[in-house]
C-alpha cells in the first residue's frame, strides 16, 4: 500500500503538537511557554469539554472546590508572599468562600414557550475559549472564580495574568487542571503562560480562537479589551464611598464600615475607601471608629506625609498598596500597637487620599451638610465608575434616591462591603464586577451566548 505523505505529515504535527503541550515547563498542567500553545490547547480541551453532560461538568466543579478548600492555606499565604499584598487569614476566607459559594451549571438555564405553534427555548451555549486577564490583588481567587462559571458555561479559559501574581496563579491553574483530569475531565481547562508580558496579552487579544475577553483590573486593561473589536466583560475599578446619615445607627456603622475597609487590607474592588457623612455624627462616628474600632487618628502632619508616601511622585505607590495599616505608619516613622487596623482622618473630597483609590486601610471622612450634599460628594467620588458604594441609614426614601444617582453595580445597605459577596449577606460570589460594561456579578450565566432553539407546530403538549 502506498504511503499516504499527507496523513503522515498530518500525525507527526499532532505528535509535535502533544510534545510541546506537554513541555510544560514548570511540570505544571495547563503552563505553556508560548501563549499561541497555550489557546490551542484551551481550544483542545473545550471540545471535550463542549461534549460532556452537564452532569460530568458538575462533577469537574465539585473536585474543583475540594481542592481549593484543601489549598485555601497554602494559595493564600502563596498570594501575600508573592505579592506582599493583603492577610493570610481573610485570603482563606476568600478561597472558602469562592469553593463553597461560586455558582456551577445551576446557574444556566433555558427559557421556554409552548403553545399551538410548538416549542422554542433559549439555550444558554458557551462562547468555547475565553481570554481572562486578571489583577494581582485578588490573584488566585478571580482565576479560582472564573474558571468555575466559565467552565460551567462550557467554556475553557486562558489567562493571561498580573505578572507579580504568576506563581500563584500558576498553582491555581495546575489545581483546576488536576481536578478536571481527577474527575474523569481533560487537562487544560485552565490554560497560562509561564510569564505572562503585555505580548503575551495582545497575542490573547487578537487570536481567531478566542471570541469573548474578560477583563478584571484597573481602567487601562478595560479599554484595552474594550478597543480589542472583540466582545468584552469589563470588570474595571472603583472607588466605593460608604454614605452614613443621621438616622443610621452610628455604632454599628462604624464597626461595619472598619470590617470592610480593612478586610484584606482593602484588597477587594468593592472595599469601603471613603465616608461621607452628614455633619451632626460625624463626631460620634469618628468617636467609634478611634475608641471602638482600633483606627489611628491621623494629623495634618501626618496625613502630608502619607501622601509622600502612598502617592509619591503623584502616582499609586504599589508598595503600599494591601499593606495594613501599623506597616503604612511605620513608613512615616509612627509606630504603633499591632491592634491598629486602620488609619482615618477628616477631609474635604478632593484630598488625595480620598479621591484616590489606594486599595490600604486609609479612610478619610467628608463632612456633608446633609443628606443631598452627602450624595452630590458620594456621586462625585465615585467618578462614574458605577462600581460599588454603601449606605448606612434607616430612611427607605434616602437609601432609594442615593441608589438611584449613585448607580453603581453593588449598593450595600447597613452592612460591611464584603456582604456584597455573600459573606454575612445573600447571593452568590465574584472577583470580576462588571462594571463597566454592566454585567454586573459575573457568574456562569454570563459567560454563555443566547441560542434559540425552535421546533416548529410540535412538542407541545399541552
Ligand atoms: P492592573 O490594572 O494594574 O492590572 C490588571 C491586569 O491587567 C494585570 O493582569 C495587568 O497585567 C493587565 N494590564 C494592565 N494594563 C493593561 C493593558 N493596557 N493591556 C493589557 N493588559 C493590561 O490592576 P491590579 O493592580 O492588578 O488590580 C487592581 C485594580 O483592579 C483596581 O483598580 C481594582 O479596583 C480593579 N479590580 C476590579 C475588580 C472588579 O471586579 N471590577 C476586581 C479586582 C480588581
Amino acid at each position: 500500500m502506498p504511503i499516504n505523505e499527507n496523513l503522515v505529515q498530518e500525525i507527526v504535527q499532532e505528535v509535535m503538537a502533544k510534545m510541546q503541550i506537554a513541555d510544560a515547563p514548570t511540570g505544571k498542567h495547563g503552563i505553556f511557554k508560548d501563549m499561541n500553545d497555550a489557546v490551542a490547547a484551551a481550544k483542545k480541551a473545550q471540545v471535550v469539554v463542549r461534549n460532556m453532560s452537564m452532569d460530568q461538568r458538575e462533577k469537574i466543579i465539585t473536585c474543583i472546590r475540594a481542592k481549593i478548600h484543601e489549598s485555601s492555606e497554602v494559595l493564600a499565604r502563596m498570594g501575600v508572599d508573592e505579592t506582599g499584598m493583603g492577610n493570610v487569614g481573610d485570603k482563606i476566607l476568600k478561597h472558602h468562600l469562592v469553593a463553597d459559594k461560586t455558582p456551577g451549571t445551576e446557574d444556566i438555564t433555558t427559557t421556554a414557550w409552548s403553545g399551538d405553534r410548538g416549542l422554542t427555548l433559549i439555550e444558554m451555549g458557551p462562547f468555547g475559549v475565553i481570554g481572562a486577564i486578571t489583577p494581582c490583588t485578588n490573584p488566585s481567587e478571580t482565576v479560582l472564580c472564573n474558571t468555575i462559571g466559565m467552565l460551567a458555561a462550557g467554556n475553557t479559559v486562558v489567562f493571561n495574568p498580573h505578572p507579580a501574581a504568576i506563581k500563584t496563579t500558576i498553582y491555581a491553574i495546575n489545581l483546576v487542571n488536576e481536578a478536571s483530569l481527577e474527575a474523569g475531565g481533560p487537562d487544560n481547562i485552565a490554560v497560562t503562560v509561564e510569564a505572562p508580558t503585555m505580548e503575551t496579552s495582545a497575542i490573547m487579544m487578537k487570536h481567531k480562537d478566542i471570541p469573548l475577553l474578560v477583563a478584571t483590573g484597573g481602567p487601562g486593561v478595560v479599554t484595552a479589551v474594550l478597543s480589542s473589536g472583540k466582545r468584552g466583560i469589563g470588570a474595571g475599578a472603583g472607588n466605593p464611598p460608604a454614605l452614613v446619615d443621621e438616622t443610621a445607627d452610628i455604632e454599628k456603622a462604624a464597626r461595619d464600615i472598619i470590617n470592610g475597609c480593612t478586610f484584606d487590607n482593602n484588597l477587594p474592588c468593592i472595599a469601603e475607601k471613603e465616608v461621607v457623612a452628614v455633619s451632626s455624627i460625624v463626631d460620634e462616628l469618628m468617636h467609634y471608629f478611634i475608641n471602638d474600632n482600633d483606627c489611628y487618628l491621623a494629623s495634618e502632619e501626618e496625613q502630608k506625609k502619607l501622601i509622600d508616601v502612598v502617592l509619591a511622585g503623584g502616582r499609586l505607590n504599589r508598595k503600599c498598596v494591601g499593606r495594613d495599616a501599623k506597616t503604612l505608619l511605620s513608613m512615616i516613622g509612627v509606630t504603633v500597637p499591632s491592634n491598629i487596623r486602620c488609619i482615618v482622618f477628616e477631609g474635604p473630597k478632593e484630598h488625595p487620599l480620598i479621591t484616590t483609590e489606594l486599595m490600604m486601610p486609609i479612610l478619610g471622612v467628608v463632612r456633608a451638610k446633609d443628606f443631598d450634599d452627602a450624595v452630590e460628594q458620594a456621586v462625585w467620588l465615585e467618578h462614574g465608575n458605577r462600581h460599588s458604594a454603601h449606605i448606612h441609614s434607616k430612611n427607605v426614601d434616602r437609601i432609594t434616591k442615593y441608589a438611584k444617582m449613585i448607580d453603581t453595580a453593588i449598593l450595600v445597605k447597613n452592612g460591611p462591603s464584603y456582604a456584597a459577596l455573600g459573606f454575612g449577606g445573600e447571593g452568590y460570589p465574584t472577583f470580576t464586577i462588571a462594571s463597566r460594561t454592566g454585567e454586573g456579578l459575573t457568574a456562569a450565566h454570563t459567560f454563555t451566548k443566547s441560542r434559540r432553539c425552535v421546533m416548529s407546530d410540535a412538542l407541545c403538549i399541552r
